[in-house]
This record gives C-alpha cells, sequence and structure tokens, in this order.
C-alpha cells in the first residue's frame, strides 16, 4: 500500500490523469475549495452527480464553471416521490448545458422504501428517467441498494445500452452481467469482500473509480484509494489503472 501511494505521488507530479466518476461537489462545505484542491492533486475530471431538482440545478452550475467538471442529473430513489415533479424538467436542463452529460443518479433502492406505493413511485421515476435518458441519447447512472437484480433486469426491458453502477454493490456474477452488456462499475473507496471478488472477475475497461464524496469519500482525491484497492487485486500499477480508468470514463461519456 506504502509503495503505491509513493509511486502514485510520483506519477501526479508528472501529470497522470485521475477521474472521479461519482462524486457530490455541490454538498461539500466549499465547492470551489475543494476543486481546487482536488486539482492541485490529480484530477482531471470529476462528474458532480445530482439526484434531487436542488442538487441538479447546483450541479448544472459547478459543471458551467469549472473545465473538469460534468454534470449528471436525475432524481434518485430518495426524491421519487417529493421531487417526481422535476423528472419533465431534466430534458430542457440537459438541453441548455451542454456539461451534462448523463442522468442519475436514478434506481432502486429497497432500503428507502417503506411501502408498495413508494416501491410502485421510484419504479415510475427510473422508468421514465431511462426514457428521457434514451431520448437524449445519454447514459443512465445507476444507484441501486438492495436491488441490482431489478435493476438490471429494468435496464434490460428498456434496451439500455450505457449505464454506470455507481457504488457497484453486486457480486461477481452481476459484474460479469454488467461486462457483457458493455456496461461500467463503478468502485468507491470501501472494501468489501464482493467487491473485490467483482473486481476480479472481470475486464480493467468496464471498472471507473469514485469516492461518493462528501458523504464516502472525504473528497474526489480518494479516488486513490479506491485505486490501491484495484491495484492490489489485478497486480497492476496505480499509475497504470489510474490512466485507464480515466479513459474508460471519457470513451463511455463521450468527454
Ligand atoms: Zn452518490
Amino acid at each position: 500500500m506504502y509503495q503505491n501511494t509513493a509511486s502514485l505521488s510520483r506519477v501526479v507530479q508528472e501529470s497522470v490523469e485521475l477521474s472521479d466518476a461519482h462524486c457530490h461537489l455541490n454538498l461539500f462545505e466549499n465547492p470551489e475549495a475543494a476543486l481546487k484542491e482536488s486539482i492541485a492533486g490529480g484530477l482531471r475530471v470529476i462528474l458532480a452527480t445530482g439526484g434531487s431538482a436542488l442538487d441538479n440545478a447546483q450541479v448544472g452550475e459547478l459543471a458551467r464553471r469549472s473545465e473538469i467538471v460534468f454534470g449528471i442529473v436525475g432524481i434518485s430513489p430518495d426524491f421519487a416521490q417529493s421531487d417526481a415533479y422535476a423528472i419533465d424538467s431534466l430534458e430542457e436542463m440537459v438541453k441548455k448545458n451542454d456539461k451534462i452529460i448523463g442522468i442519475g443518479e436514478i434506481g432502486l433502492d429497497f432500503k428507502v422504501a417503506k411501502s408498495e406505493k413508494d416501491l410502485f413511485e421510484q419504479m415510475a421515476a427510473f422508468e421514465r428517467q431511462i426514457e428521457i435518458a434514451g431520448a437524449l441519447g445519454l447514459p443512465v447512472v445507476i444507484h441501486s441498494r438492495g436491488s441490482l437484480s431489478e435493476v438490471i433486469e429494468t435496464l434490460d426491458k428498456h434496451k439500455v445500452k450505457r449505464a454506470m453502477f455507481h457504488f457497484f454493490e453486486g457480486d461477481r456474477f452481476q459484474a460479469k452481467e454488467i461486462e457483457k452488456r458493455g456496461w461500467l462499475i463503478s468502485v468507491p473507496p470501501v472494501e468489501n469482500k464482493n467487491r473485490k471478488e467483482a473486481i476480479r472477475e472481470i475486464n480493467v475497461k468496464n471498472i471507473v473509480v469514485e469516492t461518493d464524496s462528501p458523504v464516502v469519500g472525504k473528497t474526489p482525491l480518494d479516488v486513490k484509494r479506491s485505486l490501491e484497492m484495484i491495484s492490489r487485486i489485478k497486480g497492476t500499477g496505480v499509475a497504470q489503472l489510474a490512466k485507464v480508468t480515466t479513459e474508460n470514463l471519457r470513451e463511455f461519456f463521450y468527454i
């Protein structure tokens, strides 16, 4: 681990590109300061992700203001009821801001749903947004909790071509299903057995790294911790993995 960190800081000085496939930049106490620190540390691409009407508006603004920040907007399962009204304005939002490059985080959260009605509304919001993403030709960024099989089934039903699984929660079999479809799993800086097996199972071309900061990671620079985990599993150097995961992200989102 020490070796990896040491070689990474050398590489960052040589300006290798780090990327954070999923964070909530607008939720930092001072997003501008967090961004500045991230750039100084080697971040070259940040996908700032929304989830509520308010978050989406803030994410759109942050993306406009910084070259390296791209916006993902959508109504997450947490806000599927309170903010369902805002789904109607997503399309216009995207059309007015060319830095918005995906719809998310959207999906199903079986821990948030307390009743059949909640589940029904989550599914309705999810499917409407899959359709909007399809009409706009944009990828979807997935939030799943306890619901990955149902999410994959729903994406298949709508023949979704591009999906990135934020904070991938699945096992190695589900990872393989995702790889088969040409989708991406996004690896947070949190280790567990399933996640390690999933990383071992699939091609590095189907992997990107994220922090989910400030909710999980402290800053976007914590992608280094995700990269170190992958490096230990794949036996590939952190610098090389930083390069590949950033390329994967750029190719997938056309940025
Ligand atoms: Zn998130």
